[in-house]
């Protein structure tokens, strides 16, 4: 993206999550006046790893940020091969040996990579929107006038509530464990999904050498545990190796259990007059995609790419905002209901595993790939 021929804005972002940072740091450096609003008291962010795509990566890269964010990880991509097993062990599908494209890496250094070129953020400051729609923030009991207001305050949002946008959160039914291991983890370049009775188990190798693992199960949500860890040993202790070693070599204070939601409807936009919604406050998804952190960047990159354009001469706020929207709401929401699908196939069970088992056979036909 060239630097800005637009005018300079004033830009209130709510949330300084993966999308607000984003956005603070690519609007700061093409000279934007912005302010962050941040309701956590610290910069800190939970989770395991995250697998930053192509799609990010090439939108960090036209943020300006690809460096800052990725520095040398991005030269190396891992060659990977990517397998779909079944509980035992044995191969349900092989995909051919090939650059894996992704970046991944845990979400705390994610974050904090973008935290650099985000610069200042109000930390420990709810921040809301004016339901109308006018650019305008309300935190610590003040009032704040912008040109553009964007929220990105996660998966609950409470902007998009405020917005009149909340179709509410609907439970995809399982719930989700995620850890890294402390050291490196050596999976031979073997980046594996196991699917088997409603349940399922990813391993994916890390830039830095060590693991990241994810797990789901079907369960009732809002359950808690006292250690993550055991839970999910006791779970998925007895599947194929290297899956119990890989849990055992995390920290049992980093394993972290989710519920996996989604929004219960696509919104029917993701702008209301002078508010811009981006990533998982416009558009939550489950994880099955791996795809909620890259739709957030690339949401970032439209957002920007069409604030760039505002000026003198060319369209006004208004109309960037109507673009941002018109480039990212369909193509977020397919993702979001793919990813979701996905989570069905992956979680079948019974009869709908059984006929996922022939699916999968069908498609090893299909595509060239291996099925013992
Ligand atoms: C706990 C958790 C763990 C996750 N772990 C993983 C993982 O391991 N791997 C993976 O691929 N994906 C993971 N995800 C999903 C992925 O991180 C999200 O899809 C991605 O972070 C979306 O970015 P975002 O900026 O839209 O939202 P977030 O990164 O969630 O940021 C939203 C921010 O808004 C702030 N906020 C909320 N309300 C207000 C308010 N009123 N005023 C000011 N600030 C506010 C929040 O404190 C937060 O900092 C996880 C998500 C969560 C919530």
């Amino acid at each position: 993206m060239k630097p800005s021929t637009g005018v300079p804005l004033r830009v209130g972002i709510v949330g300084a999550g993966i999308a607000g940072l984003a956005l603070a740091g690519a609007l700061r450096r093409r000279g934007h006046d912005v302010t962050v609003f941040e309701k956590a008291p610290r910069l800190m962010a939970v989770g395991a790893g995250i697998s930053v795509a192509k799609n990010a990566v090439r939108a960090l890269d036209e943020l300006g940020l690809v460096e800052d964010v990725l520095g040398d990880a991005v030269h190396h991509e891992i060659d990977v091969t990517a397998v779909l097993l079944r509980p035992d062990g044995s191969s349900a599908l092989r995909v051919p040996p090939r650059r894996m494209g992704v970046v991944p890496m845990t979400r705390a250094a994610l974050h904090a990579a973008l935290a650099g070129p985000a610069g200042e953020v109000r930390l420990g400051v709810a921040a809301s929107v004016d339901a109308s729609g006018a650019p305008v923030v309300t935190a610590g009991g003040q009032r704040h006038e912008f040109d553009v207001v964007v929220a990105a305050d996660g998966v609950r949002s409470p902007s998009r509530a405020a917005l009149g946008l909340d179709p509410g959160l609907r439970y995809a039914g399982w719930t989700t464990w995620r850890g890294v291991t402390t050291e490196p983890f050596d999976l031979r370049g073997r980046m594996s999904e196991t699917w088997g009775g409603g349940a399922m188990v990813g391993l994916v190798p890390m830039v830095d050498g060590r693991t990241y693992w994810f797990a789901a199960q079907h369960a009732p949500p809002n359950v808690t545990v006292e250690d993550a860890r055991a839970d999910v040993l006791g779970r998925f202790g007895t599947w194929h190796a290297p899956i119990r070693h890989v849990i055992e070599a995390t920290d049992p204070r980093g394993v972290i259990r989710t519920d996996a939601y989604d929004l219960a409807h696509r919104l029917p936009t993701y702008v209301r007059g002078r508010v811009a919604l981006v990533g998982d406050a416009a558009h939550a998804m489950t994880p099955n995609l791996g795809q909620g952190a890259n739709q957030a960047i690339v949401d970032v990159a439209a957002l920007v790419r069409a604030l760039d354009r505002v000026g003198d001469r060319g369209p006004g706020v208004d109309a960037a905002l109507a673009a941002y929207d018109a480039r990212r709401r369909r193509p977020s929401q397919r993702v979001a209901a793919n990813s979701r699908r996905l989570g069905q196939v992956a979680l079948a069970e019974g009869i709908a595993g059984t006929a996922r088992e022939r699916m999968l056979g069908a498609f090893a036909v299909i595509t060239g790939g291996v099925r013992r």
